[in-house]
């Protein structure tokens, strides 16, 4: 029996920014494998990129993009951190599917979070695209804890906060493969939410139904 069910935000509940780096990059003809680098850092790992630095609250979003476009220039290449933005804000919905399947979760019991790699400029946006306060018992931001995914605390804390559920009873949702195998390292469910997000939403429903992945 499923007791939580931790939700990332970004490319669950809308558009992934990796999604916006590969627009960007098509529209400005770079690599996207190069600009998703300097951008975002090495996702699958918790650096001293500024991205990361700014996603665990230690640098404010300018101080970021300055140091985002010296990298770039390091490598003769024009990238704005700036300029992603906009192509992040061109889908400003949010994916209704997933908000009830929270629903669903918490009618079913559950416990519910949000665990999200996110700016400290970019909280009260998020947060006001979903009615946050009815659909999750926590909230957990890298920019307010100072931790980010994939480091193990992170999610060690969002289950501290829940009350500590059996890992193994705590469904993790996420479109970043790194950032599952994390959870499932420390014993979470996790499942793996791609473009096609009704996969996800369907197996979940799987879980919360008593069976297994
Ligand atoms: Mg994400």
């Amino acid at each position: 029996m499923i007791e939580a069910v931790v939700y990332d935000f970004g490319g669950v509940f809308m558009e992934s920014p990796f999604e916006a780096v590969h627009q960007m990059s098509d529209d400005k003809g770079h690599d996207y494998d190069v600009a998703v680098e300097l951008l975002l850092g090495s996702y699958e790992d918790d650096t001293d990129h500024p991205w990361h630095r700014a996603e665990r609250g230690e640098l404010d979003v300018v101080s970021t993009r300055e140091q985002i476009s010296e990298l770039a220039r390091a490598r003769d290449l024009d990238l704005d951190l700036f300029e992603l933005f906009k192509y992040v804000g061109m889908d400003r919905e949010v994916y209704s599917p997933m908000v009830e399947s929270v629903r669903r979760a918490r009618s079913r019991g559950c416990l519910t979070a949000i665990l999200t790699n996110n700016i400290a400029e970019a909280r009260g946006m998020w947060k006001a695209m979903l009615p946050t306060e009815e659909l999750f018992d926590v909230v957990v931001d890298s920019s307010e804890v100072g931790m980010r995914k994939p480091d193990l605390r992170i999610y060690q804390h969002t289950l501290d906060l829940l009350g500590n559920p059996e890992p193994e009873r705590t469904v993790f949702l996420d479109d970043y493969p790194s950032n599952v195998q994390a959870a499932e390292s420390i014993g979470m469910i996790g499942i793996l939410v791609g473009t096609d997000r009704t996969r996800a939403i369907a197996l979940l429903d799987d879980l919360l139904a008593g069976g297994s992945t």
